[in-house]
Formats: C-alpha cells, sequence, structure tokens
C-alpha cells in the first residue's frame, strides 16, 4: 500500500510502497483511510525541528494521526465497531489498565502511545488500530470534516473547560484550532469574542468566523484593547492557543480579576516566562490542557456536526491528493492556510 513515512532523521517525508497491515489481536480493527489532514505535529515532523528528533525513534514510520475511514475487518473480540462503519479516532491510545485510565483520565495514560510519534500513523492507505481508540461517526457528516475531528477536539476540551455563558473570552492565535474555537465559544454562549492573531490570513479566517474584535498583536496592545473593551475590567476567559510566550503572558494580563486562563498551547521551550505573580494576585484559574477528553469532547463533536451546528467550511481550507503531500506541506508551513486535508481514497473504490 502506499504511505507517507519518515524513512529517515532529517528534512522531508517520502510517499513509498510499504506492506499492509494485518490485524494482529482480537481486539485490532483494519480500517480502509478515506482522508487524512495535516497538524502541525505532522509538519515539525516534515520539517524536522528539535522535537522531532527527541520524539520520533523508530525509522521506517508512518506518519499522521488525523483521517476518517471505512472499517474493513475486526479482531473476534470487537463489540464497539463492525465492517462499513464510518470512523475516526483518538490519536492518544492507552492502555486502559493503569492508575490514569481506570480514573476516567485515559488521555494522559501512563503508557500512552501516540499514532505517527510513537508508533505508525495514519497517512497511508490502511491503518490497524485498537477498538478502545476508534468511534463510530454519523454517515452524515462530510468526510473531510470528520477528518478533523481529533483537533476539533482539543479546540472543544479547551474552550469548554471554563462557564463561556455571558462571558467576554479572549483567545490567543487564530490557527486550525484558534478557528474552531471561535465557533464553539459562540456556541457555549459568550457574549463577545477578542481574537489575537498577527498573521493576515488568519486574522481574515477569525473575521469571517465572527469573532467581535480582532487585535493584531504586532500594531496593538493585546492587553490595552482587552481593557478598552472591556470599561477597565478585563476578559472573564481567556483560551491560550498561539504557543507563543508572549500571547500567554498578555492574555494572562488582559484577565479579570478571578479570571479563568485555559492553556492548549505549547512552546517551543518547556521553560518560558510567566507572570506568575499577576496570575496570583489575580486569583486566575489556570486550567492545562492536553488530548481530548475521550470521550466526551468526541461526542459533542459529533452532535455539533451532526446537527448542523457547527460549520468547519471556513476552518478547512484546502484539500490536495494524496500524491501532492509535499505542496501541502510547505502550504501548512506557510501559515497561509486552515486546516488541510488530503484525499487518500475514493469512497466509491472501497
Ligand atoms: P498553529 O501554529 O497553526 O496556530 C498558532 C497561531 O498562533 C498561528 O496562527 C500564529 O500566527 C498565532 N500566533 C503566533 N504568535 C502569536 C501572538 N503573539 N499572539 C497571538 N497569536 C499568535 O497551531 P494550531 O494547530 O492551531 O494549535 C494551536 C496550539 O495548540 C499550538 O501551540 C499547538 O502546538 C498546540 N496544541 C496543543 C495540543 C495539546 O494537546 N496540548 C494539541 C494540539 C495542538
Ligand atoms: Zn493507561
Amino acid at each position: 500500500m502506499k504511505a507517507i513515512v519518515k524513512s529517515k532523521p532529517g528534512k522531508g517525508l517520502s510517499l513509498v510502497e510499504v506492506e499492509e497491515p494485518t490485524l494482529q489481536s482480537p481486539h485490532d480493527v483494519k480500517i480502509k483511510i478515506l482522508k487524512v489532514s495535516i497538524c502541525g505535529t505532522d509538519v515539525h515532523i516534515y520539517e524536522w525541528n528539535d522535537w522531532a528528533k527527541d520524539r520520533i525513534k523508530h525509522f521506517p514510520q508512518i506518519d499522521g494521526h488525523e483521517f476518517v475511514g471505512r472499517v474493513i475487518d475486526v479482531g473476534n473480540e470487537v463489540k464497539n465497531v463492525k465492517s462499513g462503519d464510518l470512523v475516526v479516532s483518538d490519536s492518544h491510545i492507552p492502555c486502559g489498565y493503569c492508575h490514569q485510565c481506570r480514573t476516567g483520565n485515559m488521555h494522559v495514560c501512563q503508557n500512552l502511545k501516540i499514532l505517527g510519534v510513537d508508533r505508525d500513523g495514519v497517512f497511508s492507505e490502511y491503518a490497524v488500530l485498537p477498538d478502545t481508540v476508534l468511534i463510530k461517526i454519523d454517515e452524515s457528516i462530510p468526510l473531510k470534516y470528520a477528518s478533523v475531528m481529533e483537533p476539533l477536539g482539543n479546540a472543544i476540551f479547551t474552550t469548554t473547560a471554563a462557564d463561556l455563558r455571558g462571558k467576554v473570552v479572549l483567545i490567543a492565535g487564530a490557527g486550525p484550532i484558534g478557528a474552531m474555537a471561535i465557533e464553539i465559544a459562540k456556541l457555549s454562549g459568550a457574549a463577545f469574542i477578542i481574537v489575537s492573531e498577527p498573521s493576515d490570513y488568519r486574522i481574515n479566517m477569525a473575521k469571517s468566523l465572527g469573532a467581535d474584535l480582532v487585535i493584531n498583536p504586532k500594531e496593538k496592545s493585546v492587553v490595552e484593547e482587552v481593557l478598552k473593551i472591556t470599561s477597565g475590567l478585563g476578559a472573564d476567559v481567556f483560551l491560550e492557543m498561539s504557543g507563543n510566550e508572549n500571547a500567554l503572558n498578555d492574555g494572562i494580563k488582559s484577565l479579570k480579576s478571578t479570571g479563568v486562563a485555559s492553556i492548549l498551547g505549547v512552546y517551543p521551550e518547556s521553560k518560558i516566562k510567566f507572570e506568575m505573580n499577576t496570575a496570583v494576585f489575580k486569583n486566575l484559574t489556570i486550567h492545562t490542557i492536553t488530548g481530548r477528553k475521550m470521550f466526551e469532547t468526541w461526542y459533542m463533536a459529533i452532535n455539533w456536526l451532526k446537527y448542523h451546528k457547527l460549520d468547519l467550511s471556513k476552518v478547512v481550507t484546502h484539500e490536495f491528493d494524496f500524491e501532492n503531500f509535499e505542496e501541502a506541506f510547505e502550504l501548512m508551513a506557510s501559515g497561509k492556510s486552515g486546516k488541510i486535508v488530503l484525499n487518500v481514497t475514493k469512497e466509491e473504490e472501497v
């Protein structure tokens, strides 16, 4: 089968023929991959930055973790999906037995294996995955939106960590996840949504999604603008979705006393400067977010898409043929796109 593979350390990925995977355990499920989408993590692996050098240890390894596909074979013990089902999956594969898994926190399993990072991913014609991570979805959900449900889950987990009803919300970063958060904040009852974002392409994306105020931090002070619009009080809730240290600290300074910050961003370095005393003296609540809440955020995503409450047409901006993945990766790295989907198999070929 065809697969996009990291064959060796260094920049780039290659489209090569690899052996088709087979069921290895009674809980395995074989899936025909229909569409996949590119995440920032895939771009890091493609560009081979310090994080990738440190984290990717197996070569060759199939890249990718965001997909939608159709089940074509199941092991004897599989009960939650059957052949023909349309499925998506969490990228975090939990063990199911550790302390975290047994206390409802599978997303931070102690033995977590991440698709395309710790093991073969899904940028391939077929994949074999354990039944535990698979979610059957409604046939009415458009395939290109189904393929981005994994990052949508990050956006939902972060945005719903605080009660947004009637609140002023500041979102730092309008990348694909920040853009999705704008829509989720609206669905969650936010009164006024402010976005900070320096890139012109993404400023326009945020505006088209209905952000009430978009601030370019290169041109204006985020803190001053937030205080101005909130009559000096500050925002109620801050969602950090940029991975930028300045954006993080501007957000903390823009919050009202007793405000709530939910931080999803991942920073280039572990140790960064943080407005700690500001946070303490404002009596802030700070949530840190990783992955998706399994499986609450998945069911929220399914319902919002199934009942047409969430429109991802302005977030999924490009589709490419699987073969043209390099062009897609370069566009994603340029920041001049929202989410990019690669078409692996046409439905009629399954
Ligand atoms: P992205 O890199 O595509 O988007 C980040 C956006 O932030 C970009 O549009 C960028 O222009 C903007 N930005 C840069 N500097 C800024 C500043 N000073 N102020 C405001 N905005 C600024 O990333 P994404 O895929 O949308 O993901 C968002 C963040 O969440 C990233 O940091 C990513 O690494 C992180 N992430 C975390 C998890 C997790 O489990 N914790 C999962 C997925 C992604
Ligand atoms: Zn576990």
